[in-house]
């Protein structure tokens, strides 16, 4: 199909300095769990973006030196020739598909904990990091005064690093001061308290930044472009930056130095304020922040707030609040975003769910990033997967697919799109299996595009082959049935379901009187087919991450006294996804009671039994066998409620694939050659990794063994072999 020339000013170069950009679409930087560690992976992952239409491509914050280390989290580096050569992979791939190459310089200060090379950073003033840069813990690290001297250095090693970047290929240089970094410390007062010629007034803390692009643009010339990365608003009132205030006046001081503005808001303690989870934050949310910034310049400007709609890009471009899209989120979704606007492929749009799972994993440090829409998310290089493109079926063997969730239904997609003749049956009438429930808690609603895309594009499949098949609203299959059923492959995927006894894992027992038979005792499965609630809920909670807290704001909302006890902190992982201080705010304002480090010894109709997880005494000490090495706990305690809700643990429902094992002398007769079982029927698991499953499945499926995964290419090094797994593909992996 065509593009609808409505959409034409999308596609409209603009010159940014001396480079020329194709069109509106620009990857913002974006850590993505590459840096300059795994080369390969950071090439093909930014190289298919390029190829998808992004029209400028950038790396994630790029530490100009070594005293700018932000290990445990991976960034790239740009300290040396092997980091140059590391990054030009990618530049040389960005290139070949015409788009600009950026690179992000990137300068933490005390945010940068230096945990791999030992350094202390420099800053405008000491103060320890805000930032939890050890996962958990604010406060850690601490930074150390510049004197003057200092301060050049660090603006020397801003130079240094823009004309290694020049020379290996950028095409943008960006100077990193949203996110609380590098220059935007001396900005901003928070972080500012100095006396001398660079602190105090607006034009004093200005001061480092304008003299640090002065500098480079001296250096780098109209080689490259210039861009500096600014939060124009850091959201602490008037103790920071506001876009009223310094934000605009310092938009109006630099652009004489820059060729483009990258924009957005917040700080990197609350940086869910400018990377929104979709539970709390919209397309466009920026907006009435960043609408005031084309006052203050006459320089492009590049803004960001989750667009994955091009209906919004429209309206942002054309009525001039920004000139050129930017976006991390909807990139990784969909990397080829830009491409199906141009060819008139809205609806094959994989629309980012703002659920910041691949964020969480940058928090988390240390592991690649993956994403909950696009399965192929960081493993473009080392299973070669390409989000578009899809090996062709090797043989006819048509396939059984029982249950359509995430992995199900993503397995189903892949297959279809090889070529394979699938039946997928579900006992639901929609596809999505449980993000159908999920879709529905509080602020999750945006969760559904994870099925809508399924779902549009399996019913594409089905129109190209008939053969193939979707069966919903079905009775659940049984065993007899499958075997009977005439499929070659057969692949369970009938997901989990949450302990209806109140397992955890922690005693890996039941917790005695918990029985979700009983009708004042439910599992969240049986919140979401409508079980009735009481007016005094307790949650019994061990699962660190949304559902204890979804649950907990559901009923608050619906006028229930809601308390939660719970082992771990209150939705602990969400920290990761960027939802936990708003959705702490939120379990404030509800009301909702929360009783922290809080475990479950029993439960009676009217009455819940509950002990703090540490009450039972700090001194090991020998007493014999069959009896507790500790003081038995003392911290029972009864409280009274008329619901209890049960979030223990999950439990794969796997019944049907065992006994269809157990029955594997049956298959042969009955024309079935494998039985594979996926997602969260193997194991539970978030939805992005029960997707990944499905989607491996279909792209494995002719392997040796296909129930486990293919060896991949490791980016590591091996003492005295090639380092670069594509000069030695012995260095392979199996599971
Ligand atoms: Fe969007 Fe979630 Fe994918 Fe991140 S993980 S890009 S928020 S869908």
């Amino acid at each position: 199909m065509a593009k609808d020339p409505r959409f034409n000013i999308l596609f409209t170069p603009l010159k940014i300095g001396s480079k020329t950009i194709r069109n509106r679409f620009y990857q913002v930087p974006h850590c993505n769990g590459a840096g300059t560690n795994s080369p390969g992976m950071n090439m093909a992952h930014r190289g298919i973006k390029a190829e998808g239409g992004w029209g400028a491509v950038n790396t994630e914050q790029c530490s100009i030196h070594p005293e700018c280390d932000d290990t445990l989290r991976i960034t790239a580096r740009i300290w040396d020739k092997g980091d140059m050569r590391n990054l030009k992979a990618m530049v040389d791939h960005v290139h070949s598909h015409g788009s600009l190459a950026g690179c992000e310089l990137f300068y933490g200060g005390p945010h940068a904990p230096g945990l791999e090379t030992r350094t202390i950073s420099r800053g405008p003033s000491q103060y320890n990091s805000d930032f939890a840069t050890v996962p958990g813990c604010p406060g850690f690290t601490y930074n150390h005064e510049a004197d003057k001297d200092e301060l050049n250095r660090l603006q020397q090693q801003y130079v240094d690093a823009a004309l290694r970047a020049r020379d290996t290929g950028f095409d943008l240089v960006n100077v990193y001061g949203a996110h609380a970094y590098g220059p935007m410390q001396w900005l901003n007062p928070y972080y500012n308290k100095r006396t001398d010629e660079y602190g105090g007034s607006f034009a004093n803390r200005a001061r480092f930044w304008i003299e640090t692009l002065e500098k480079i643009r001296k250096a780098v010339k109209d080689d490259i472009a210039l861009v500096t990365r600014c939060a124009v608003d850091t959201l602490y009132g008037g103790k920071g930056v506001e876009i009223g205030e310094d934000g605009l006046k310092f938009i109006e001081l630099a652009s004489p130095y820059l060729d483009l503005w990258d924009v957005n808001i917040g700080d990197i303690t609350e940086w869910g304020e400018d990377a929104g989870p979709s539970r709390f934050y919209q397309i466009g949310h920026e907006n009435d922040w960043i609408r005031h910034i084309k006052q203050a310049t006459t320089k492009p400007v590049v803004g960001v707030g989750r667009y994955y709609d091009p209906e919004k890009m429209l309206q942002v471009v054309s009525s001039g609040i920004i000139d050129i899209i930017g976006a991390a989120r909807p990139s990784i979704a969909d990397p080829w975003l830009p491409r199906k606007i141009e060819e008139g492929r809205i609806d094959d749009i994989r629309t980012c769910i703002g659920c910041n799972v691949c964020i969480s994993r940058w928090e988390m440090g240390g592991v690649p990033f993956i994403c909950t829409q696009n399965a192929t998310a960081g493993e473009e290089y080392r299973r070669g997967w390409h989000p578009e493109k899809f090996e062709p079926a090797k043989s006819t063997k048509d396939v059984l697919i029982v249950g359509a969730g995430p992995a199900g239904s993503e397995c189903a997609r892949v297959l279809m799109e090889r070529g394979y003749v699938v039946h997928l049956v579900d006992a639901r009438d929609k596809i999505g299996g449980y993000v159908n429930d999920v879709a529905t808690l509080p602020g999750l609603g945006e969760w559904s595009f994870h099925r809508d895309y399924r779902q549009t594009q399996l019913e594409k499949l089905i129109k190209k082959n008939k053969q193939c098949q979707i069966a919903l609203g079905q009775k659940r299959m049984t065993a007899d049935e499958i075997l009977d059923y005439g499929a070659s492959r057969v692949i369970i995927a009938t997901g989990s379901k949450w302990s209806t006894n109140g397992v955890n894992h922690r005693t890996h027992e039941p917790i005695p009187g918990a029985d979700a038979s009983l009708p004042h005792v439910l599992t969240p499965d049986q919140v979401f087919e409508g079980k009735k609630v009481g007016k005094r809920v307790m949650i019994i909670n061990y699962d660190p991450y949304y559902m204890a807290p979804s649950l907990a704001e559901r009923f608050a909302r619906a006028g229930h006294d809601v308390t939660v006890a719970t082992v771990c902190g209150l939705g602990a992982y969400m920290d990761y996804t960027l939802e936990g201080a708003n959705m702490q705010r939120l379990i404030h304002e509800l009301g909702i009671k929360v009783m922290g480090e809080t475990a479950c010894s029993k439960v009676e109709p009217g009455r819940v039994q509950l002990h703090n997880i540490w009450g039972d005494g700090y001194k090991r000490e020998f007493k014999g066998t069959g009896q507790l090495p500790r003081r038995e706990n003392t911290s029972h305690e009864w409280h009274e409620c008329d619901t209890v809700i049960l979030i223990t643990s999950r439990r794969s429902e796997d019944s049907l694939y065992r006994e269809l094992k157990a029955r594997k002398a049956e298959w042969e007769k009955n024309g079935i050659s494998d039985v594979f079982v996926i997602g969260d029927a193997e194991a539970p698991r978030i939805i992005a990794d029960a997707t990944f499953d499905g989607h491996r499945l279909g792209r494995e499926i002719e392997d040796a063994d296909p129930q486990h995964q293919k060896p991949f290419k490791r980016e590591q090094r091996a003492w005295g072999t090639a380092y670069n797994p594509d000069e030695n593909p012995e260095l392979e992996w199996r599971l």
